[in-house]
């Protein structure tokens, strides 16, 4: 099949952007009289018509069980999915031939935050967190290990909305 290639030819006459400006600045002088949605960051973080996403993709959680041991039983899925490669585990095995993780850790500064970890996980042990506050001064910092993964307190993603499956 040929392709064709529709040449878009330049007006002859010069364009007056008075018009264009003009409109611009009435849309401008419209928001002057409607309600400020400025919210004063960090005493506020929410207002009554906008919250964060309960799907928000953020810093991570472990989930432990009632005994506080981490839900994780070292698959290894996690690791292999991610496509930033920053999931560093380590498993062990205990005497009963559970397998438990050694090592867990997470480079929050190198994950794209995709929730593939979530979303594989067959224990749902690790979750995406409805977090963003998680700045650091070293770049050390941003590697989370199984402890700090733990002590997250901050609720999970639900990844999507039941209510919208489309995510429209
Ligand atoms: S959210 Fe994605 S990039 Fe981040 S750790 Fe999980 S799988 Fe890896
Ligand atoms: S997928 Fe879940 S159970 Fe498997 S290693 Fe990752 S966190 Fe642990």
């Amino acid at each position: 099949m040929a392709i064709g290639v529709k040449v878009m030819q330049r007006p002859g006459v010069e364009s007056s952007y008075v018009r264009a400006t003009l409109k611009g600045m009435a849309l401008t002088f419209r928001h002057l009289f409607r309600p400020k949605i400025t919210m004063q960051y960090p005493e506020e973080r929410s207002t009554e018509t906008w919250t964060i996403s309960p799907r928000w993709r953020g810093t991570h959680r472990m989930l432990t069980d009632e005994q506080g041991r981490s839900k994780c039983v070292a698959c290894g899925l996690c690791p292999q999915i991610c496509p930033a490669n920053c999931i560093k585990l380590v498993p062990g095995e205990d005497e009963e031939g559970n397998r438990y993780p050694l090592i867990y850790e997470i480079d929050e500064f190198r994950c794209v935050f995709c929730g593939y970890c979530q979303e594989v996980c067959p224990e749902e042990a690790i979750h995406v967190g409805v977090d963003y506050e998680n700045a650091e001064y070293e770049r050390g910092r941003f590697v989370y290990d199984l402890e700090r993964l733990s002590a997250q307190t901050h609720p999970v993603s639900s990844l999507w909305d039941p209510t919208d499956p489309k995510g429209e």
